[in-house]
């Protein structure tokens, strides 16, 4: 029953977390990734490693033959919104284009079942918040377009050949794995808790708070903060709730459905690790909204799914533990 699972950008930070989720529950795991941002040794050594690109057919078949593969997860993609509106044409080309050859590959093999790292920013700026999956897709930058191309590819797929999907709109994804396994290593991050925690270690000078302005309660951008452990956890109960039911393709948002500000974020940091940090105000980010907070509703109803680590102290303890092991 356990069909082995091809990981794609499995050396990235959230692909590498669920290499180890598979593992830990049992699947066999492979994993490709070009390495543009991943880093080998995010990967165990002895997990069968393909470097390479997504989107390229001839390595994709040499691997699921070779690894027997029977489902997909996939990770690899590119994800900081001001980049994408700066260089859209990467975007589309990494995260659109690169997808759909994946996808063909995958129908042209016979694999069943794929999983589809999608974001919430296929939302927009609701008018709304928690936002559930019924609101109607209206991203409103480059990133968030890429990524709902290829959730509308993979239900067009799914519609028209034997494979399904899952599809998982991921809120805002911090921590690091509660064993200290794993955790983000990304070059030149950008994301809020890991750029804080950078700071709050002194590898960086100080953390800029991106707009004050908002309609949220202080002004500043709020979100819906995941644990990465408990995201990929998601991820292997809705690998298993797909080959139980081949039938069925399911899109669901991944979140706690609570929301933090940017200043509440940077009081948590702050205080898990006893520092201050300097915080300065610049304007807005092109491409943000304001408020992103997740309905849960669905995946609470549709999986087994029972957070582990829902609590932004949490969350920052294990990004900042994984930032203090850091030895480059
Ligand atoms: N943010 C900030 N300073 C930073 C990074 C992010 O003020 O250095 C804000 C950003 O404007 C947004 C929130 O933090 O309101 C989360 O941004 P992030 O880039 O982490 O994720 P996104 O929601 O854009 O995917």
């Amino acid at each position: 029953l356990r069909t082995p699972v091809l990981v794609t950008g499995g050396a990235g930070y959230i692909g590498s977390h669920a290499v180890l989720a598979l593992r830990d529950a049992g699947w066999p795991v492979a994993v490709v990734d070009d390495l543009s941002t991943g880093f080998r040794a995010a990967v165990a050594k002895d997990v069968p490693f393909y470097e390479g690109d997504i989107a390229d057919g001839e390595l994709l078949a040499r691997i699921f033959v070779e690894q027997e593969i029977g489902a997909i997860m996939h990770f690899a993609g590119s994800i900081v919104v001001p980049e994408s509106v700066a260089d859209p044409l990467r975007y589309y080309g990494n995260n659109t284009a690169k997808s759909r050859a994946l996808i063909a590959a995958a129908v042209a093999h016979g694999i069943g079942h794929f999983i589809f790292s999608s974001t919430a920013a296929v939302y927009g700026a609701p008018d709304h918040s928690p936002v559930d999956e019924e609101t109607p897709a209206a991203p409103i930058n480059p990133y968030g377009r890429s990524k709902l191309m290829t959730e509308q590819m993979l239900a067009d797929t799914a519609a028209a050949h034997e494979i399904n999907y899952g599809v998982l709109r991921y809120f805002n994804v911090a921590g690091a794995d509660p064993q200290g396994r794993a955790g983000q290593s990304t070059a030149g991050a950008t994301h809020l808790i890991k750029v804080a925690c950078e700071a709050a270690t002194g590898r960086r000078d100080g953390v800029a708070i991106f707009g004050t302005d908002y309609e949220t309660p202080d002004g500043t951008g709020v979100r819906d903060y995941i644990h990465v452990s408990d995201l990929v956890a998601a991820h292997v109960l809705l690998l298993e709730r797909l080959i139980a039911e081949p039938e069925a393709s399911l899109t669901m948002n991944c979140g706690y459905g609570r929301g933090f500000s940017v200043s509440e974020v940077l009081d948590a940091v702050e205080r898990v690790a006893g520092t201050e940090i300097a915080r300065r105000t610049e304007a807005r980010r092109a491409g943000d909204p304001g408020e992103l907070v997740s309905d849960p509703s669905r995946i609470r109803s549709t999986l087994p799914w029972e957070p582990r680590n829902d609590d932004l102290d949490t969350i920052v303890r294990h990004a900042l533990e994984w930032e203090r092991m850091r030895t480059d």
